[in-house]
């Protein structure tokens, strides 16, 4: 249960972060992004508005915020540059895993420094062969003394080159634990490669890499939870996901408003026929339809995260609003170049970029149709028949 935050206190953020964007963010996104460039500026200016440490408590210099502030920050943030909520967001789930499973000491050595931005989370379930099937994971840890021996090859990590930290899932004799493997930022350290950088349709700018453990040795302390955790790293990973899908409907909805904003703009200025067309049916019913989509999924989104604020289960929640957003965002996102004609799919407007960002929400914390079966067996549990 995370105490609700003082809505004055959230508005204020929230604007904050809005004005950050249209400033800062929106005048070089497409740019950045089209070069495919790490936007380091507009990092540190994150880390000075205390972004990285948001939901962390203020006992490890966080600002202790709750989920419906983070989803309010994340909209806005999306809806300038995508890219810059997936900075934040393996980074905050990896202090929530933390906050919410680690042990003191490991509460105490790791949540001051993510607060701050200082070092970067990054979150490494995924491997080129077990991305659904989490069972599936091959890496391995094995214990020699006080220290675990981490072999294996991991897939998709977020921000894992930038990272000091890596949450990362490994087979035990007791099952899947997580590790808290602490790093210094780079390609090679320690034992661990980054062998590859995996290049994207779209969320360009921050990277996602192949990342290879070559017996790379950890403390045995480093197991999340110490050794309550061992075997426990499946289930505190897939609890987290429930604030990553939140996170990705939170993304969704601000790129869906982006993509609807500049919608209804262009549909008053252009003309054809002799009329602006938004004066055309064909075009209105668009812009309702899409308007509909994005107000429901922000509704969805938020009723999620105040359930998860509330400290009540919510895979069901937050899968139907990850669900939802991330069908939404990629139906307003091609909507939105279809109402801009030619000059939606040029490079000179950023529609082709929410066109381009918007299918990873249909994949990330978990593909639609795995959202789906989420879905169906925590609303079978919850009806179950005696
Ligand atoms: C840009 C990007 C960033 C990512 N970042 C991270 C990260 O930081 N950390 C991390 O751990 N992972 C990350 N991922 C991995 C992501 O979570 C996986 O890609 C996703 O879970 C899907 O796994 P997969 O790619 O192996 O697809 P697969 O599991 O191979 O699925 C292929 C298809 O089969 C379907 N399918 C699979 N099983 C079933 C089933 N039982 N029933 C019905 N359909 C099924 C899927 O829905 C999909 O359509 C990232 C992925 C991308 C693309």
């Amino acid at each position: 249960m995370t105490a609700p935050t003082d809505p004055a206190t959230r508005d204020e953020l929230v604007a904050t972060v809005r004005r950050f964007v249209e400033r800062d963010v929106l005048p070089v996104a497409s740019e950045l992004e089209h070069a495919d460039e790490y936007p380091a500026g507009l990092v540190a200016t994150m880390r000075d508005l205390g972004l990285f440490g948001v939901t962390v408590a203020p006992e490890f210099g966080g600002l202790g915020l709750d989920l419906r502030t983070y989803v309010g920050i994340v909209e806005e943030l999306a809806a300038g540059w995508m890219s810059l909520s997936g900075i934040l967001n393996t980074h905050v789930m990896v202090a929530n895993l933390i906050s919410g499973n680690g042990t003191p000491e490991q509460q105490r050595g790791w949540l001051p420094a993510l607060a701050s931005g200082e070092v970067r989370g990054a979150l490494s379930l995924s491997e080129p062969d077990a991305g659904s099937d989490t069972g599936a994971l091959s890496c391995r840890a094995a214990r020699d003394g006080d220290e675990y021996v981490i072999t294996g090859t991991k897939a998709w990590v977020t921000n894992g080159e930038r990272a000091g930290l890596v949450a990362l899932a490994a087979r035990t004799d007791e099952g899947i634990t997580c590790f808290l493997v602490g790093k210094e930022p780079g390609r090679h350290v320690d034992g661990i490669t980054v062998s590859r950088a995996i290049g994207k349709l779209g969320y360009k700018g921050l990277e996602t890499v192949e990342m290879v453990y070559d017996g790379h040795r950890v403390p045995a302390d480093a197991v999340l939870g110490g050794e309550a955790g061992l075997g426990r790293g499946r289930h505190f990973i897939l609890g987290g996901l429930e604030v990553g899908r939140i996170n990705i409907a939170a993304r969704a909805v601000g790129v869906a408003r982006a993509a609807f904003d500049a919608a209804i703009r262009y549909a008053q200025q252009r003309q054809t026929f002799g009329q602006p067309i938004a004066q055309h049916q064909a075009i209105q019913l668009k812009l309702a339809d899409m308007a509909t989509k994005l107000e429901a999924a922000r509704l969805l989104t938020l009723s999620a995260a105040d359930r998860r604020d509330a400290g009540e289960r919510c895979d069901v929640e937050a899968g139907m609003a990850k669900l939802f957003a991330s069908e939404a965002a990629l139906e307003i996102a091609t909507e939105s170049m279809r109402i801009h004609g030619g000059v939606g799919y040029t490079t000179e407007l950023p529609i082709e970029r929410f066109y381009r960002d918007a299918p990873l929400m249909i994949i990330g914390e978990g593909t639609n149709e795995i959202q789906r079966l989420v879905i169906a067996r925590g609303l079978l549990r919850r009806h179950a028949v005696e």
